[in-house]
């Protein structure tokens, strides 16, 4: 069996990695760590999980021994689609690379300028960046890509879903021909094979556990439930209170603007929950993850773009809150748990209107779903109006959940106008948040090639760097109760 000592890092790089705890390289590292030590280009198709990250930055700190950084030249740049995944890169590079003195600069958006030029200006050896960022630092004339040895571009995938593969490409110019690429993606639809051709040469392939499997050590479950906000939060706060080996979780939304909802309803509820999506501050967020990695709070409730990528060790379960309308979405949020052959539990509410994308979810990972406690077949009828909130309207209704007492199980209900309209603005609404990132509003055939093909005028380039910090997360209306505004209780101390 193949160990890190037999790949040809460096001593330091080895012993970082001993104290870390791993002898065995994952696939991706045993695949691709040789040939990037040998200053070959890398086509990695590879998800988070997979230790991706190790992949490029355990051969990249061996490369890095040699040579000294020089001021505003830095010598390798590795572009990441979100503040999120820049950040725990960086920590990866402390990890490793803490026999070495390497200086490591993370450039993202939502912070300030001047600490990251201070950083610049003694010189980097590497640079960690989201690419609107790094394209201002150049702009501004604070940085010089000529010395780049290496180029890492992960998450290619992603940054063609959230439109920044046009950035990528002016990046790649100021990037002198004869540089090292390190290219990682979850999926190669053509887009991205074109991308990968014309920027790597003579590539070695390496691809690891196909995106369309969910761990066998995760039990799935579907949950019925009525469609309404406030018997889906019902459903939810039971079903975690029936799981005695909870050890901490993450709930996943569809619509950020239901992560702030649904963390103020577990709140008043006493349970211990944060909230994570995008448009909290980089320090909100990055307290809030410190905590629930920390196992300060106990539930994170989360949109798929803000928690897409985050390596959260060892979570027990996943609830799914909303059934994804992206059935990829599904893969992604079941891989938080079971993660390294540990055991995990995924429940995903589902009402009648979610029939459709719990079919899709089914197709793509090949196997059916069991349910819970019986099909929606077999669901109770839907209560009267009377344990329904006052006030009528479910958003913004600040009691609705203190006003609803236990079910009265009244007479069945036909499904009213309003419901069907509700849960179709629903589905309407997911899809125009996702369509700021970039994604289609129908399935296509090759959903990815919309996005791509939309080419942007030429001199829309202020408006769109304005734009751009959004684009690093979710793009939809802001939530009501906490934007930037994290309440003092939520952010107890931890990193910031
Ligand atoms: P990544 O795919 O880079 O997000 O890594 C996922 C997780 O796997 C991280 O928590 C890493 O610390 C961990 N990891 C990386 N390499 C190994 C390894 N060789 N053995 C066990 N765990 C690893």
């Amino acid at each position: 069996m193949t160990t890190f000592a037999d790949l040809g890092l460096s001593p330091k790089v080895l012993s970082a990695v001993t104290d870390a705890g791993y002898t065995i390289p994952t696939p991706i590292q045993a695949g691709a760590i040789p040939p990037a030590l040998a200053r070959r280009d890398i086509l990695g198709i590879a998800q988070t999980g997979t230790g991706k990250t190790a992949s490029f930055v355990l051969p990249m700190l061996t490369l890095l021994e040699k040579g000294r950084a020089r001021a505003r030249m830095p010598r390798t740049l590795i572009l990441e689609p979100t503040r999120e995944l820049a950040a725990q890169v960086a920590e990866n590079f402390e990890k490793y690379g803490k026999n070495h003195k390497l200086n490591v600069a993370l450039l993202i958006g939502g912070v300030s300028f001047d600490e990251q030029d201070r950083k610049l200006e003694r010189g980097a050896d590497v640079l960690i960046c989201t690419p609107g960022r790094l394209l201002d630092h150049t702009e501004r004339g604070k940085l010089l890509m000529t010395g780049v040895e290496i180029l890492v571009i992960d998450e290619a995938d992603r940054m063609l879903d959230m439109g920044f593969i046009p950035d990528i490409e002016r990046i790649a110019k100021l990037i002198p021909f004869t540089r090292q690429t390190l290219f990682f993606s979850a999926t190669m639809p053509p887009e991205i094979q074109k991308l990968a051709d014309r920027f790597l040469q003579n590539p070695e392939r390496i691809e690891v556990a196909p995106p369309s499997s969910t761990a066998k050590t995760v039990t799935q479950r579907l949950v019925a439930t009525h469609s309404k906000d406030y018997e889906k939060r019902s459903v939810l706060r039971d079903l975690i209170r029936a799981q005695d080996d909870l050890k901490n979780a993450i709930i996943f939304c569809n619509r950020k603007v239901d992560v702030a909802d649904l963390f103020r309803s577990l709140d008043r509820h006493g349970f211990s929950v944060g909230a994570l999506h995008g448009d909290m501050d980089q320090r909100a967020r990055t307290t809030m993850l410190a905590n629930f990695k920390e196992n300060k709070l106990t539930l994170l409730v989360a949109s798929d773009v803000a928690a897409r990528g985050l390596d959260i060790p060892d979570v027990s379960h996943v609830f799914n809150f909303d059934v994804p309308i992206h059935a990829e979405d599904y893969v992604h949020r079941i891989g938080r748990t079971g993660r390294a052959g540990r055991s995990g539990a995924a429940f995903t509410l589902v009402s009648k209107r979610d029939g459709k994308f719990v079919d899709a979810i089914e197709k793509l990972i090949d196997q059916k779903i069991e349910w819970l406690n019986g099909d929606i077949d077999a669901l109770p009828p839907q209560a009267e109006s009377e344990e329904r909130p006052r006030g009528g309207r479910e958003r913004g209704g600040r009691d609705r959940d203190r006003s609803r007492g236990r079910n009265t199980r009244g007479e069945p209900r036909a499904e009213t106008r309003t419901e069907t309209s509700e849960a179709q603005e629903k589905v309407e609404a997911v899809k125009a948040e996702r369509k700021t990132e970039g994604r289609p509003q129908a399935p296509a055939r090759n959903p990815r090639a919309a996005n791509h093909a939309a080419p942007r005028p030429a001199n829309d380039d202020s408006r769109d760097r304005r734009s751009r910090y959004r684009r690093d997360d979710d793009d939809g209306p802001t939530p009501l109760g906490f934007g930037d505004e994290v309440p003092a209780f939520m952010l107890i101390a931890g990193k910031a």
